[in-house]
């Protein structure tokens, strides 16, 4: 596979309340369609893992996969709209035991922000725009801390489920907290993920196809506009 494009990795598009505890998990509507426009002004090309497995990407262009884990509603609210703006397409991470929960609190999820999720409708008509769903588990849970037969499950139902419920081939997985190591990435093979995406840094020129690098990307204050610049020009000399 061509890996010549960088991935980016959202959480939550909008801003962090007063008690948030990982603010950088957070990006306004605001920021994100600045970085969209930035984006689209060097010329890149959005597309998703459905387009490499297909093939249906020209190599020769600036390419990039918009990320987002963990299926808050904000995504349809405020990311959304924003993507049907500009003609963008985005891959977004859902975890199926918790579609269309209100106001849940993961037990595991350090940012004890109460989150809503995304329901079924919501993900039906954003799939139907061209938005690609993939993995983020069954539940939002350390995949390398599982015995194996609950490690496979989260894998292999969670896939299961939303090919039943979406009608669509899932073709990647986003390991929630990173947690992942070989027995993790021989089951996510096994079970026919063809791609998956860490929180490692970076680009992906040497990475596997089950492990591939992000670059995340936050913007709630007025400093990220030169965060966002700064990460740019480090990590893939692509803004001057
Ligand atoms: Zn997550």
């Amino acid at each position: 596979m061509e890996k010549n494009f960088p991935i980016l990795y959202y959480h939550f598009i909008k801003a962090p309340s007063a008690t948030t505890r990982i603010k950088g998990l957070y990006t306004t509507a605001k920021h994100f369609e600045w970085q969209l426009v930035q984006l689209i002004k060097k010329g890149f090309t959005f597309i998703t893992f459905e387009d490499i497995a297909l093939k249906r990407y020209d190599v020769n262009k600036l390419n990039m996969i918009l990320t987002f884990d963990d299926g808050c509603e904000s995504l349809y609210y405020k990311a959304f709209p924003i993507l049907k703006k500009y003609g963008i397409k985005a891959v977004i991470y859902v975890v199926t035991g918790s579609i269309g929960a209100r106001n849940i609190v993961w037990e595991l999820n350090e940012n004890k922000d109460p989150l809503n999720i995304l329901t079924k409708e919501q993900l039906l008509e954003m799939t139907s725009y061209g938005i690609e769903i993939g993995s983020h588990l069954c539940n939002h849970v350390h995949l390398s801390q599982l015995p194996a037969d609950e490690m496979k499950y989260e894998l292999v139902e969670s896939k299961r489920w939303l090919e039943n419920e979406l009608g669509k081939q899932i073709y990647s997985v986003a390991y929630p907290f990173g947690s992942y190591n070989n027995e993790v990435l021989k089951t996510a093979t096994d079970t026919g993920y063809l791609f998956g995406v860490t929180t490692k840094s970076g680009n992906n020129l040497t990475a596997g196809d089950l492990e591939l690098f992000r670059i995340p990307v936050k913007g709630y204050s007025l400093r990220h506009y030169w965060y966002f610049y700064k990460t740019f020009r480090n990590q893939l000399n692509i803004i001057n």
